[in-house]
């Protein structure tokens, strides 16, 4: 009765674990939630205040499909400017979330059969999307030792004829690693004469520690013509509620192809939206970006202390992102269950974590540091009581 690939589709498993920690709270329950991918600062008031101009000039009607020429032309300047990326107006697609650029590019590309190369842990939503595209996900596992991104080597073999594309996350959703300039160049040289994509999503880009961005486009030209550049503002200007995302891609026919899909689907990104987002990509705003980056980065060094001094815990300190990638392999009494270990604790201290297994590895846990020091706190106590009590 059900359409088999609506059927094989699962709900994302990070807002699914948010949902239920908001309505355990809702019911009285005393839960700290480190589950949700989402800053918790308001959006900066610049943009509040244009989207409130727009409003109020009744700024409420349809608009081209891919963006307003104000906003795609910010956008080109944001990505010239910041990331060294020559990408003309039209060569940008903005969407309902950066979610909805992953889903445009994945219908757009995938064939029946195509192999969508995704570094292990991965965020979700990938896998998902490529499959229901008609794709195979193929999994490069990584681990500690290569600072959880994929070598030369793994890229190179897991290569076939059937490679259409690679997916790349720099910062990292769950990890927090961050790509370097010279590790983007040896992935480069790997793809350099094949007609892979790669799908590059640098939706964390402005929050970055102690580290320096590259966007993989900017390597070479070569890798230009080859990536597909996703990023939003969900993350970066706190504005998740907003919905807004975009790709940018320098084959025209490509975008084309996707613009006619998302008119069908979704038409434009909310207007007011779109002239909002402008002051949040010209510059406007730069200093609460700044502002939000910094408290981040806070945040990121208590939480890591603060989870090394429990017993069995242990982290690769994130250069980006706001999420710790927790090992929890030596836990006392721990069965490898990351499920199980996150419904307890739930359960137990009423403390939300997203369990590894939903990004493809057991045996971790993600933790989201984007709360305040007090909830991070708190919540580090009561994971530790946990453990300790080893009730798991
Ligand atoms: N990419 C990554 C890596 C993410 O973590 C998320 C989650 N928000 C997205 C894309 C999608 O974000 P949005 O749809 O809110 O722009
Ligand atoms: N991307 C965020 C996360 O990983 C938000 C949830 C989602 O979009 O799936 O938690």
């Amino acid at each position: 009765m059900y359409s088999q690939k609506i059927q094989n589709l699962s709900e994302s498993a990070t807002i699914a674990i948010a949902t239920l920690a908001t309505e355990l709270k809702a019911q009285g329950r005393d839960v700290l939630s480190f589950s949700a991918g989402e800053p918790d600062f308001d959006t900066p008031q610049v943009i509040k205040d244009e989207a409130i101009r727009a409003l109020n000039s009744g700024y409420t009607k349809y608009t081209p499909v891919a963006g307003i020429p104000e906003l795609l032309e910010t956008i080109a300047g944001k990505l010239e400017r910041e990331n060294g990326l020559v990408y003309s107006p039209k060569e940008i697609l903005v969407s309902n979330g950066a979610k909805q650029s992953l889903f445009n590019a994945f219908q757009a590309l995938i064939e029946q059969g195509d192999e969508v190369i995704i570094p292990s842990p991965y965020w979700v939503t990938y896998p998902e999307l490529v499959v229901y595209s008609g794709g195979k996900p193929v999994f490069i596992p990584t681990n500690e030792n290569t600072d959880f991104k994929i070598t030369p080597k793994q890229l190179k073999e897991a290569i076939t004829p059937k490679t259409k594309m690679l997916v790349l996350t720099t910062p990292s959703n769950p990890t927090g690693m961050v790509y370097s300039k010279d590790e983007l160049t040896q992935i480069a040289e790997i793809l350099k004469g094949s007609s892979i994509w790669v799908l590059s999503d640098e939706m964390y880009e402005k929050l970055i520690y102690d580290t320096q961005f590259t966007s993989c486009a900017s390597i070479s030209e070569d890798m230009m013509a080859r990536t597909i550049t996703v990023n939003g503002l969900s993350k970066s200007v706190a504005m998740t509620g907003w919905r807004m995302g975009y790709l940018a891609t320098k084959d025209l026919k490509l975008l084309k192809l996707m613009n006619n899909l998302q008119s069908q689907c979704t038409s434009n990104i909310n207007s007011i939206t779109q002239r909002a987002s402008i002051v949040a990509l010209n510059g406007e705003a730069d200093r609460d970006i700044e502002m939000m980056r910094e408290a981040f980065q806070k945040r990121r060094d208590l939480a890591c202390e603060l989870i090394e001094n429990i017993n069995g815990l242990s982290v690769l300190k994130p250069q980006g992102a706001f999420y710790l990638f927790i090992n929890m392999q030596d836990v006392p009494g721990y069965n490898g269950d990351s499920m199980r270990f996150c419904q307890r604790l739930l359960e137990v201290e009423g403390v939300a974590l997203v369990p590894g297994k939903a990004f493809g590895m057991d045996g971790y846990v993600r933790f989201s540091f984007a709360c305040s020091n007090e909830q991070i706190i708190e919540g580090c106590n009561r994971i530790s009581r946990f453990i300790v009590s080893n009730i798991i």
